[in-house]
């Protein structure tokens, strides 16, 4: 993986908060995210990413005992990734995606995904 980090910090310091998706389940995501995964959110600052800046999080629906799954977390990075690229922190694995939605970005990017983050909700 070659991260432009410098243009991955830049793009994401240029988000703002009111372009953020409003919906409950990712005002949930970037209200703990950040605090229920310190490791993963240090990995993404280590390529630019605002962990609380998601492209895509895919929420399932809340379970009986008010966890959430975000089944599939998908972040913007500048820059360019083999397919083979994989990263591992305790039991989440990142790799770049193959699909995701459309970015509007010119630039050289990729997407990094990882699966399976489950936070409280609703407590
Ligand atoms: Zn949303």
């Amino acid at each position: 993986m070659q991260a432009d980090v410098a243009r991955t910090k830049a793009y994401y310091a240029s988000i703002s908060p009111s372009s953020l998706c409003d919906c409950a389940y990712c005002r949930n995501y970037r209200a703990q995210i950040r605090a229920a995964f310190p490791k993963i959110a240090a990995y993404l600052g280590s390529l630019g990413v605002d962990i609380e800046k998601p492209l895509e999080n895919s929420p399932l629906e809340p379970d009986e005992k008010g966890m959430l799954e975000y089944c599939c977390c998908q972040y913007v990075v500048f820059g360019a990734c083999e397919p083979e690229y994989r990263h591992w922190i305790d039991q989440v694995e990142f790799r770049p995606a193959a699909s995701y939605p459309g970015t509007n970005i010119e630039e050289a990017h990729f997407v990094i995904e990882f699966f399976g983050i489950q936070l409280s909700y609703g407590a």
